[in-house]
Protein backbone atom coordinates (compact mmCIF):
# COMPACT_ATOMS: atom_id res chain seq x y z
CA UNK A 1 0.00 0.00 0.00
CA UNK A 2 1.68 3.44 -0.73
CA UNK A 3 0.43 6.53 0.93
CA UNK A 4 0.00 9.55 -1.62
CA UNK A 5 -0.84 13.31 -1.05
CA UNK A 6 -2.86 14.81 -3.99
CA UNK A 7 -1.91 18.61 -3.94
CA UNK A 8 -4.76 19.89 -6.12
CA UNK A 9 -7.15 17.30 -5.78
CA UNK A 10 -10.31 18.54 -6.85
CA UNK A 11 -9.13 19.77 -10.81
CA UNK A 12 -8.65 17.60 -13.59
CA UNK A 13 -5.42 15.68 -12.96
CA UNK A 14 -6.23 15.59 -9.28
CA UNK A 15 -9.82 13.86 -10.05
CA UNK A 16 -8.03 11.52 -12.47
CA UNK A 17 -5.88 10.75 -9.38
CA UNK A 18 -8.71 9.43 -7.44
CA UNK A 19 -10.29 7.65 -9.99
CA UNK A 20 -6.91 5.59 -10.88
CA UNK A 21 -6.96 5.27 -6.52
CA UNK A 22 -10.88 4.39 -6.55
CA UNK A 23 -9.88 1.09 -9.29
CA UNK A 24 -6.67 0.11 -7.25
CA UNK A 25 -7.98 0.79 -3.32
CA UNK A 26 -5.78 -2.27 -2.39
CA UNK A 27 -2.44 -0.33 -3.93
CA UNK A 28 -3.07 3.44 -3.28
CA UNK A 29 -4.70 5.37 0.36
CA UNK A 30 -4.84 9.15 0.03
CA UNK A 31 -3.61 10.58 3.15
CA UNK A 32 -3.27 14.23 2.47
CA UNK A 33 -4.95 16.03 -0.35
CA UNK A 34 -5.80 20.27 -1.14
CA UNK A 35 -7.75 22.61 -3.04
CA UNK A 36 -7.86 25.97 -3.23
CA UNK A 37 -11.41 27.21 -2.46
CA UNK A 38 -13.31 24.45 -3.60
CA UNK A 39 -14.18 23.68 -0.15
CA UNK A 40 -16.86 20.90 -1.06
CA UNK A 41 -15.75 19.14 -3.39
CA UNK A 42 -12.86 18.81 -0.99
CA UNK A 43 -14.95 17.72 1.70
CA UNK A 44 -16.97 15.15 -0.75
CA UNK A 45 -13.33 13.96 -1.46
CA UNK A 46 -12.26 13.44 1.96
CA UNK A 47 -15.28 11.60 3.59
CA UNK A 48 -15.56 8.82 0.47
CA UNK A 49 -11.66 8.52 0.79
CA UNK A 50 -11.28 8.95 4.62
CA UNK A 51 -8.53 11.78 4.08
CA UNK A 52 -7.24 12.23 7.91
CA UNK A 53 -5.55 15.40 6.40
CA UNK A 54 -7.12 18.17 3.89
CA UNK A 55 -5.41 22.10 3.20
CA UNK A 56 -7.59 24.87 1.73
CA UNK A 57 -5.05 27.50 0.18
CA UNK A 58 -7.58 30.13 -0.37
CA UNK A 59 -7.92 31.91 3.09
CA UNK A 60 -10.20 34.17 2.28
CA UNK A 61 -13.12 31.46 2.43
CA UNK A 62 -12.38 30.75 5.97
CA UNK A 63 -15.56 32.16 7.21
CA UNK A 64 -18.24 30.35 4.47
CA UNK A 65 -17.02 26.89 5.79
CA UNK A 66 -19.15 24.07 6.72
CA UNK A 67 -19.71 20.27 6.61
CA UNK A 68 -16.18 19.33 7.20
CA UNK A 69 -16.27 15.01 7.87
CA UNK A 70 -15.60 14.33 11.13
CA UNK A 71 -12.90 12.57 10.71
CA UNK A 72 -11.12 14.79 8.35
CA UNK A 73 -8.66 17.97 9.57
CA UNK A 74 -8.35 21.13 7.81
CA UNK A 75 -5.66 23.40 7.65
CA UNK A 76 -5.23 26.71 5.84
CA UNK A 77 -2.37 27.86 3.45
CA UNK A 78 0.57 27.01 2.59
CA UNK A 79 2.49 27.65 5.56
CA UNK A 80 1.38 24.09 6.60
CA UNK A 81 3.05 21.66 3.71
CA UNK A 82 5.99 21.14 5.25
CA UNK A 83 4.48 20.10 8.44
CA UNK A 84 1.71 18.42 6.93
CA UNK A 85 4.48 16.47 4.89
CA UNK A 86 6.16 15.01 7.38
CA UNK A 87 3.04 13.89 10.05
CA UNK A 88 1.05 12.43 7.09
CA UNK A 89 4.01 10.24 6.44
CA UNK A 90 3.33 10.21 2.21
CA UNK A 91 4.93 7.74 0.15
CA UNK A 92 4.79 10.15 -2.52
CA UNK A 93 3.23 13.55 -3.54
CA UNK A 94 1.17 14.23 -6.57
CA UNK A 95 1.04 18.12 -7.88
CA UNK A 96 -1.69 18.37 -9.47
CA UNK A 97 -1.59 21.92 -9.04
CA UNK A 98 -2.31 24.96 -11.87
CA UNK A 99 0.39 27.40 -12.89
CA UNK A 100 3.14 29.24 -10.91
CA UNK A 101 0.94 28.25 -7.25
CA UNK A 102 2.40 24.57 -7.57
CA UNK A 103 6.06 25.74 -7.16
CA UNK A 104 6.45 25.55 -3.27
CA UNK A 105 5.14 22.20 -3.08
CA UNK A 106 7.20 20.96 -5.22
CA UNK A 107 10.35 22.41 -3.24
CA UNK A 108 9.13 21.12 -0.52
CA UNK A 109 8.60 17.62 -1.29
CA UNK A 110 12.34 17.23 -2.65
CA UNK A 111 13.44 18.70 0.42
CA UNK A 112 11.43 15.83 2.52
CA UNK A 113 13.12 13.52 0.39
CA UNK A 114 9.26 12.20 -0.66
CA UNK A 115 8.86 10.92 -4.41
CA UNK A 116 7.52 13.72 -6.66
CA UNK A 117 4.69 12.46 -9.21
CA UNK A 118 5.23 16.29 -11.51
CA UNK A 119 1.76 17.61 -13.54
CA UNK A 120 2.47 20.85 -12.50
CA UNK A 121 4.98 21.98 -15.32
CA UNK A 122 5.40 25.73 -14.14
CA UNK A 123 7.40 24.33 -11.52
CA UNK A 124 10.11 23.01 -13.70
CA UNK A 125 9.88 25.69 -16.06
CA UNK A 126 10.24 28.43 -13.27
CA UNK A 127 12.87 26.21 -11.28
CA UNK A 128 14.36 23.86 -13.06
CA UNK A 129 17.70 24.89 -11.96
CA UNK A 130 16.78 24.64 -7.88
CA UNK A 131 14.92 21.39 -8.55
CA UNK A 132 17.58 20.01 -10.16
CA UNK A 133 20.11 20.87 -7.71
CA UNK A 134 17.73 19.81 -4.79
CA UNK A 135 17.17 16.36 -6.29
CA UNK A 136 21.10 15.93 -6.22
CA UNK A 137 21.05 15.51 -2.32
CA UNK A 138 17.86 14.38 -1.93
CA UNK A 139 16.49 10.38 -1.75
CA UNK A 140 13.34 11.99 -3.71
CA UNK A 141 12.24 10.84 -6.95
CA UNK A 142 10.53 13.09 -9.74
CA UNK A 143 8.19 11.00 -11.34
CA UNK A 144 6.79 12.76 -14.95
CA UNK A 145 2.99 12.89 -15.33
CA UNK A 146 2.92 15.03 -18.09
CA UNK A 147 2.01 12.46 -20.77
CA UNK A 148 4.31 13.37 -22.84
CA UNK A 149 7.56 13.07 -20.10
CA UNK A 150 5.64 10.04 -18.88
CA UNK A 151 6.52 8.56 -22.41
CA UNK A 152 9.84 9.50 -23.08
CA UNK A 153 10.57 8.34 -19.42
CA UNK A 154 8.84 4.60 -20.13
CA UNK A 155 10.99 4.89 -23.87
CA UNK A 156 14.07 5.66 -22.44
CA UNK A 157 13.60 3.24 -19.34
CA UNK A 158 17.16 2.51 -18.51
CA UNK A 159 19.28 3.37 -21.36
CA UNK A 160 22.18 5.74 -20.45
CA UNK A 161 20.79 9.25 -21.56
CA UNK A 162 24.04 10.19 -23.68
CA UNK A 163 22.57 7.32 -26.10
CA UNK A 164 19.50 9.61 -26.63
CA UNK A 165 19.58 11.80 -29.52
CA UNK A 166 16.54 13.71 -29.77
CA UNK A 167 13.62 13.79 -27.63
CA UNK A 168 10.29 14.25 -29.70
CA UNK A 169 7.21 16.05 -28.42
CA UNK A 170 3.81 15.27 -29.71
CA UNK A 171 1.79 18.09 -29.65
CA UNK A 172 -2.27 18.21 -30.82
CA UNK A 173 -1.66 21.42 -32.22
CA UNK A 174 -5.60 22.56 -30.14
CA UNK A 175 -8.64 23.87 -31.59
CA UNK A 176 -6.97 26.41 -34.25
CA UNK A 177 -5.18 24.24 -36.37
CA UNK A 178 -6.79 24.55 -39.06
CA UNK A 179 -8.45 27.87 -39.23
CA UNK A 180 -7.37 30.58 -40.97
CA UNK A 181 -5.14 32.89 -39.27
CA UNK A 182 -7.09 36.08 -40.21
CA UNK A 183 -10.21 34.56 -37.94
CA UNK A 184 -7.73 34.66 -35.02
CA UNK A 185 -8.44 37.88 -33.47
CA UNK A 186 -12.24 37.06 -33.36
CA UNK A 187 -11.89 33.71 -31.32
CA UNK A 188 -14.23 33.44 -28.45
CA UNK A 189 -13.13 31.78 -24.75
CA UNK A 190 -15.76 28.81 -25.93
CA UNK A 191 -13.65 28.22 -29.16
CA UNK A 192 -10.62 28.48 -27.04
CA UNK A 193 -11.52 26.09 -24.31
CA UNK A 194 -12.72 23.45 -26.90
CA UNK A 195 -9.49 21.07 -26.88
CA UNK A 196 -10.22 18.41 -29.44
CA UNK A 197 -8.86 16.05 -28.01
CA UNK A 198 -7.96 16.53 -23.76
CA UNK A 199 -9.96 17.86 -21.33
CA UNK A 200 -8.36 19.37 -19.00
CA UNK A 201 -8.62 22.41 -16.60
CA UNK A 202 -8.82 26.04 -18.13
CA UNK A 203 -5.66 27.27 -18.34
CA UNK A 204 -3.96 24.74 -19.55
CA UNK A 205 -6.32 24.11 -22.11
CA UNK A 206 -5.73 27.86 -23.36
CA UNK A 207 -1.89 27.60 -23.11
CA UNK A 208 -2.71 24.77 -25.82
CA UNK A 209 -4.39 26.32 -28.31
CA UNK A 210 -1.43 29.40 -28.32
CA UNK A 211 0.95 26.09 -27.94
CA UNK A 212 2.81 27.63 -25.29
CA UNK A 213 2.18 24.12 -23.46
CA UNK A 214 4.52 22.47 -25.79
CA UNK A 215 6.84 25.22 -25.47
CA UNK A 216 6.84 24.75 -21.32
CA UNK A 217 6.64 21.29 -22.13
CA UNK A 218 10.14 21.66 -24.15
CA UNK A 219 11.30 23.39 -21.14
CA UNK A 220 10.00 20.83 -18.97
CA UNK A 221 11.75 18.28 -20.85
CA UNK A 222 15.23 19.39 -21.23
CA UNK A 223 14.85 19.48 -17.08
CA UNK A 224 13.71 16.02 -16.33
CA UNK A 225 16.24 14.81 -18.88
CA UNK A 226 19.20 16.75 -19.00
CA UNK A 227 18.93 17.23 -22.72
CA UNK A 228 19.97 20.24 -24.61
CA UNK A 229 17.57 22.65 -26.61
CA UNK A 230 19.00 21.76 -29.95
CA UNK A 231 17.88 17.89 -28.94
CA UNK A 232 14.32 18.75 -28.32
CA UNK A 233 11.88 18.80 -30.99
CA UNK A 234 8.16 19.41 -30.92
CA UNK A 235 5.87 17.83 -34.22
CA UNK A 236 2.11 18.20 -34.56
CA UNK A 237 0.31 14.91 -34.31
CA UNK A 238 -3.17 15.82 -34.27
CA UNK A 239 -4.63 12.53 -33.03
CA UNK A 240 -2.84 12.34 -29.77
CA UNK A 241 -2.11 9.02 -29.65
CA UNK A 242 1.65 8.74 -29.98
CA UNK A 243 2.41 10.57 -26.57
CA UNK A 244 6.09 11.12 -27.67
CA UNK A 245 9.11 9.60 -29.59
CA UNK A 246 12.55 8.76 -28.26
CA UNK A 247 15.14 8.76 -31.26
CA UNK A 248 18.64 7.12 -30.11
CA UNK A 249 21.97 7.42 -31.55
CA UNK A 250 21.89 5.01 -33.81
CA UNK A 251 18.78 6.45 -35.66
CA UNK A 252 16.05 3.69 -33.79
CA UNK A 253 12.71 5.63 -32.43
CA UNK A 254 10.65 4.31 -29.59
CA UNK A 255 7.17 5.37 -29.07
CA UNK A 256 5.02 5.09 -26.24
CA UNK A 257 0.91 4.98 -27.63
CA UNK A 258 -2.75 5.07 -26.10
CA UNK A 259 -5.99 6.57 -26.78
CA UNK A 260 -5.92 10.04 -24.74
CA UNK A 261 -5.90 9.46 -21.31
CA UNK A 262 -4.13 10.91 -17.89
CA UNK A 263 -5.00 8.37 -16.11
CA UNK A 264 -2.60 6.27 -17.60
CA UNK A 265 0.20 8.23 -17.04
CA UNK A 266 -0.60 9.28 -13.71
CA UNK A 267 -0.82 5.37 -12.84
CA UNK A 268 2.53 5.05 -14.27
CA UNK A 269 4.11 7.86 -11.55
CA UNK A 270 1.95 6.31 -8.95
CA UNK A 271 3.08 2.73 -9.53
CA UNK A 272 6.47 3.18 -10.80
CA UNK A 273 8.87 1.33 -11.65
CA UNK A 274 5.88 -1.03 -12.19
CA UNK A 275 3.08 -1.12 -14.68
CA UNK A 276 0.14 -2.26 -12.70
CA UNK A 277 -2.36 -4.46 -13.78
CA UNK A 278 -5.45 -2.07 -14.70
CA UNK A 279 -8.52 -2.13 -16.87
CA UNK A 280 -9.11 1.94 -16.94
CA UNK A 281 -7.59 2.46 -20.14
CA UNK A 282 -7.41 0.09 -22.87
CA UNK A 283 -6.51 1.15 -26.54
CA UNK A 284 -7.87 -0.90 -29.61
CA UNK A 285 -5.10 -0.89 -32.32
CA UNK A 286 -7.64 -1.39 -34.80
CA UNK A 287 -9.67 1.54 -33.86
CA UNK A 288 -6.69 3.87 -33.53
CA UNK A 289 -7.08 6.76 -36.91
CA UNK A 290 -4.39 6.89 -39.45
CA UNK A 291 -1.30 8.44 -37.40
CA UNK A 292 0.20 11.67 -38.61
CA UNK A 293 2.80 14.27 -38.42
CA UNK A 294 3.36 17.58 -39.32
CA UNK A 295 5.92 20.44 -39.10
CA UNK A 296 4.85 23.59 -36.15
CA UNK A 297 3.64 26.58 -38.32
CA UNK A 298 5.51 29.61 -37.36
CA UNK A 299 2.40 32.24 -38.17
CA UNK A 300 0.02 29.95 -36.18
CA UNK A 301 2.09 30.00 -33.03
CA UNK A 302 4.38 32.34 -32.56
CA UNK A 303 4.46 31.96 -28.60
CA UNK A 304 5.59 28.69 -29.15
CA UNK A 305 8.63 29.57 -30.38
CA UNK A 306 9.66 32.62 -28.41
CA UNK A 307 8.77 31.06 -25.50
CA UNK A 308 11.22 28.05 -26.51
CA UNK A 309 13.81 30.95 -27.25
CA UNK A 310 13.19 32.30 -23.60
CA UNK A 311 13.51 28.77 -22.48
CA UNK A 312 16.74 28.26 -23.80
CA UNK A 313 18.14 31.72 -22.34
CA UNK A 314 16.63 30.38 -18.89
CA UNK A 315 17.69 32.36 -15.44
CA UNK A 316 14.97 34.41 -14.65
CA UNK A 317 13.09 35.17 -17.59
CA UNK A 318 11.19 31.75 -17.87
CA UNK A 319 9.42 32.65 -14.65
CA UNK A 320 8.77 36.22 -15.95
CA UNK A 321 7.17 35.10 -19.00
CA UNK A 322 5.33 32.22 -17.12
CA UNK A 323 4.02 34.99 -14.97
CA UNK A 324 2.86 37.43 -18.36
CA UNK A 325 1.38 34.28 -19.67
CA UNK A 326 -0.87 33.36 -16.82
CA UNK A 327 -2.03 36.88 -16.00
CA UNK A 328 -3.09 37.23 -19.72
CA UNK A 329 -5.16 33.99 -19.76
CA UNK A 330 -6.64 35.59 -17.27
CA UNK A 331 -7.30 38.51 -18.99
CA UNK A 332 -8.41 36.52 -21.43
CA UNK A 333 -11.03 34.61 -19.85
CA UNK A 334 -12.34 37.61 -18.08
CA UNK A 335 -12.98 39.18 -22.27
CA UNK A 336 -10.75 42.11 -21.04
CA UNK A 337 -8.27 41.20 -24.03
CA UNK A 338 -8.92 39.31 -27.42
CA UNK A 339 -7.03 35.89 -28.15
CA UNK A 340 -4.16 37.09 -30.00
CA UNK A 341 -2.97 39.39 -27.32
CA UNK A 342 -1.76 36.66 -25.06
CA UNK A 343 0.69 36.53 -27.16
CA UNK A 344 1.54 40.08 -27.82
CA UNK A 345 1.68 40.93 -23.64
CA UNK A 346 3.80 38.18 -22.99
CA UNK A 347 6.35 38.87 -25.60
CA UNK A 348 6.00 42.24 -24.95
CA UNK A 349 6.92 41.84 -20.80
CA UNK A 350 10.03 39.29 -21.65
CA UNK A 351 11.50 41.42 -24.41
CA UNK A 352 11.73 44.65 -21.61
CA UNK A 353 12.53 42.26 -18.43
CA UNK A 354 15.80 42.28 -16.87
CA UNK A 355 17.23 38.68 -16.82
CA UNK A 356 19.12 37.22 -14.13
CA UNK A 357 21.28 33.85 -13.69
CA UNK A 358 20.46 31.32 -11.07
CA UNK A 359 17.92 33.25 -9.22
CA UNK A 360 16.95 31.48 -5.58
CA UNK A 361 13.43 30.56 -4.62
CA UNK A 362 11.93 34.02 -2.94
CA UNK A 363 13.20 36.16 -6.11
CA UNK A 364 11.21 33.89 -8.36
CA UNK A 365 8.43 33.83 -6.43
CA UNK A 366 8.69 37.97 -6.03
CA UNK A 367 9.01 38.68 -9.44
CA UNK A 368 6.21 35.58 -10.32
CA UNK A 369 3.65 38.07 -8.28
CA UNK A 370 5.21 41.02 -9.31
CA UNK A 371 5.19 40.02 -13.15
CA UNK A 372 1.36 39.28 -12.44
CA UNK A 373 0.35 42.16 -11.17
CA UNK A 374 1.77 44.50 -13.35
CA UNK A 375 0.23 42.58 -16.02
CA UNK A 376 -3.06 42.38 -14.36
CA UNK A 377 -3.45 46.44 -13.84
CA UNK A 378 -1.51 47.71 -16.55
CA UNK A 379 -2.13 45.25 -19.22
CA UNK A 380 -3.45 48.70 -22.22
CA UNK A 381 -0.14 49.16 -22.11
CA UNK A 382 0.89 46.22 -22.74
CA UNK A 383 -0.82 45.69 -26.19
P1 LIG B 1 -7.18 22.51 -12.91
O1 LIG B 1 -7.39 23.96 -13.10
O2 LIG B 1 -8.24 21.57 -13.41
O3 LIG B 1 -6.98 22.19 -11.36
C1 LIG B 1 -6.08 22.91 -10.59
C2 LIG B 1 -6.02 22.42 -9.15
O4 LIG B 1 -5.13 23.31 -8.45
C3 LIG B 1 -7.37 22.50 -8.41
O5 LIG B 1 -7.40 21.53 -7.40
C4 LIG B 1 -7.30 23.90 -7.79
O6 LIG B 1 -8.12 24.04 -6.62
C5 LIG B 1 -5.84 24.00 -7.41
N1 LIG B 1 -5.38 25.39 -7.41
C6 LIG B 1 -5.73 26.38 -8.27
N2 LIG B 1 -5.12 27.54 -7.94
C7 LIG B 1 -4.38 27.28 -6.84
C8 LIG B 1 -3.55 28.08 -6.00
N3 LIG B 1 -3.37 29.38 -6.22
N4 LIG B 1 -2.94 27.49 -4.95
C9 LIG B 1 -3.12 26.16 -4.69
N5 LIG B 1 -3.92 25.36 -5.44
C10 LIG B 1 -4.53 25.91 -6.51
O7 LIG B 1 -5.77 22.16 -13.56
P2 LIG B 1 -5.30 20.81 -14.28
O8 LIG B 1 -5.64 19.63 -13.45
O9 LIG B 1 -5.72 20.83 -15.69
O10 LIG B 1 -3.72 21.04 -14.31
C11 LIG B 1 -2.92 20.88 -13.15
C12 LIG B 1 -1.44 20.86 -13.57
O11 LIG B 1 -1.22 19.69 -14.35
C13 LIG B 1 -1.02 22.05 -14.46
O12 LIG B 1 0.27 22.42 -14.15
C14 LIG B 1 -1.09 21.48 -15.87
O13 LIG B 1 -0.20 22.12 -16.75
C15 LIG B 1 -0.68 20.03 -15.63
N6 LIG B 1 -1.18 19.09 -16.62
C16 LIG B 1 -2.52 18.93 -16.78
C17 LIG B 1 -3.03 18.05 -17.71
C18 LIG B 1 -4.50 17.80 -17.84
O14 LIG B 1 -4.89 16.90 -18.58
N7 LIG B 1 -5.35 18.53 -17.16
C19 LIG B 1 -2.11 17.29 -18.59
C20 LIG B 1 -0.71 17.50 -18.29
C21 LIG B 1 -0.28 18.37 -17.36
P3 LIG B 1 -9.66 24.61 -6.73
O15 LIG B 1 -10.45 23.53 -7.41
O16 LIG B 1 -10.06 24.82 -5.33
O17 LIG B 1 -9.57 25.87 -7.54
MG1 LIG C 1 1.26 17.38 -21.95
Amino acid sequence: MKNIAVFGITGSIGISAVNVVRNHPDKFRIVLASAHSSADKLFHLAAEFSIPQIILTDKTKKDKISNIPPSTKLFWGEENFSELLQSSKCDLVLNAISGSAGLRISMETISHGIDLALANKESLVMAGHLITEKLRHSKSRLLPVDSEHSAIFQAIGSTPLSEVKTLWITASGGPFRKIPLSQFEDISIENALAHPNWKMGRKITIDSATMMNKALEVIEAHWLFQKDFSQIKAVIHPQSVVHSLVEFIDGSLLAQLGVPSMQLPILFALSYPHHLKSELVQTNVFELSELSFHKIEKNRYPLFFFACEVGKIGGLLPTIMNAANEAAIELFLTKKIDFTQINAIVQNVAEKAKNISYPDLETIIDTNREIWKKVITSYRNLI
